[in-house]
């Protein structure tokens, strides 16, 4: 049996894993420092505090023992291409290596703050679960605060959209409760407008949408520093506010880049060929957003949901073709349109092939099925069925939001 090693267990790696370890044609490893996976595009529900952890997060341990892989709760720290062995640090900063036959890696990226002064130490970000969780608890005592509190979050991609609309609708939910504190939000982006990977149509919609619930959008606005409850954009203009969060731009970890040699960007992605193999090791693979990846016409594979759930299918049928000695086949990415939550009832969509674009409640019924789906791929339809069941009763009985 050869030993395949993941790296990473976010939408394409707990993807993958599952399906070659049901498979039981391999042994299959999942490295993963975390203890439960969060699927990431609803990170900014945690940090709004409207996320139900007891339903949408699984536990790695309970998972892998149900779907025949390992998981092994250290951090990937160095490669070894020559031993093909890995280097990992656990819980407790001990050292080990683990031995591979196929290496995949998985381990996603964070936002960029394109070395902006002041960012790391004046702003919070929403790269992983923990970083949410932290946001949340800024958020809650900005709600606990009495009279208007400012917000600005930088980046209007989809993470910094879904955040704003979130917290849009916390605050004027929890207004009508309690005299909980009101949210000004500025929403600021560098490009010329909102989502600017999508269709201008698309960006209208949500930008109009935004502005219906309050928030002021601000667009050809770049953030140059940002300080103690300001941020100084490029014509020196001071944007105040109790809590500033990052949610701009992509880039992968500095540590990729000495991964004995392997080829990178300048974005620390890893450069794979069109097999999804590293473009110097046919033993080394990479899936989502830690990858690039050039397709037939030129242009790159996204850093997105689904692009990491494409990918990670298409890897799992590889690796069968690998045990029948047949050639590896191209990754192909098939652009499905692009959903954005905008508040908890709404959300705006693209579909077939961009050419329509809609919004509203039955939007964001599709936006919760591709979760339904990452979760499918997880679990059985019958389980997933039963939590949808569950969050609907849930959802009626108790407040929309969780952690106040
Ligand atoms: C708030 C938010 C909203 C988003 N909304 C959307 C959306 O609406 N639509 C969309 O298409 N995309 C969205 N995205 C982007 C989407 O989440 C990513 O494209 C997708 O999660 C990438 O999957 P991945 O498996 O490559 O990485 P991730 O899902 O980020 O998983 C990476 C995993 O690697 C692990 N890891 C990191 N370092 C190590 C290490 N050293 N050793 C071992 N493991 C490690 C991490 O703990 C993590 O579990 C959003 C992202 C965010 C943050």
């Amino acid at each position: 049996m050869l030993r395949i090693v993941v790296v990473g267990g976010g939408a394409a790696g707990l993807e993958l894993v599952t399906r070659l370890g049901r498979n039981k044609r391999h042994e299959v490893m999942l490295i993963e420092p975390s203890s439960h996976h969060f699927w990431k595009p609803r990170l900014h529900e945690i940090a709004a505090g409207t996320f139900d952890a007891e339903l949408d997060s699984v536990s790695y341990f309970q998972h892998a023992e149900c779907n025949g892989y390992t998981h092994i709760q250290d951090a990937m720290t160095g490669l070894n291409r020559d031993t093909k062995t890995i280097s990992l640090r656990g819980t407790m900063n001990n050292e080990t290596t683990l031995q591979y036959d196929h290496l995949v890696m998985a381990v996603g990226a964070v936002s960029n703050d394109f070395q902006t002064p002041g960012v790391s130490e004046h702003c919070l970000f929403l790269d992983s679960s923990g970083q949410a969780q932290k946001a949340w608890q800024h958020v809650k005592q900005q709600l606990k605060a009495t009279g208007t509190r400012h917000i600005s979050i930088v980046g209007a991609g989809a993470t910094g959209v879904e955040l704003a609309a979130e917290l849009a609708k916390v605050s004027r939910k929890l207004q009508r409760y309690r005299q909980a504190s009101e949210f000004k939000i500025t929403l600021i982006e560098a490009a010329e407008r909102v989502l600017p990977g999508s269709p201008e149509c698309m960006s209208n919609k949500v930008k109009t949408a935004l502005e219906k619930q309050g928030i002021t959008v601000l667009t050809n606005t770049r953030v140059q520093r940002a300080d103690a409850g300001k941020l100084v954009t490029s014509e020196n203009e001071i944007i105040s506010a109790d809590l500033q969060i990052w949610a701009a731009g992509i880039k992968c970890a500095e540590w990729l880049t000495k991964l004995d040699g392997l080829e990178t960007n300048r974005l620390n992605q890893l450069i794979v060929k069109s097999t999804l193999q590293s473009s110097l090791d046919n033993s080394i693979f990479v899936i989502g957003d830690n990858a690039q990846c050039t397709q037939p016409d030129g242009s790159f594979v996204p850093p997105r949901a689904q692009a990491a759930n494409q990918a990670a299918t298409h890897l799992a049928k590889q690796f069968n073709r690998l045990l029948k000695n047949k050639p590896l086949q191209p990754f192909i990415y098939h652009d499905g349109g692009m959903v954005v939550a905008v508040g908890h009832d709404n959300a705006v969509g693209t579909l077939m092939n961009n050419k329509l674009v809609l919004k509203g409640s039955l939007i964001r019924n599709l936006y919760d099925t591709i979760f339904r789906l990452h979760q499918r791929v997880l679990f059985s339809w019958g389980r997933v069925t039963a939590l949808v069941v569950l969050k609907r009763i849930k959802c009626m009985l108790n407040p929309y939001y969780k952690g106040f």
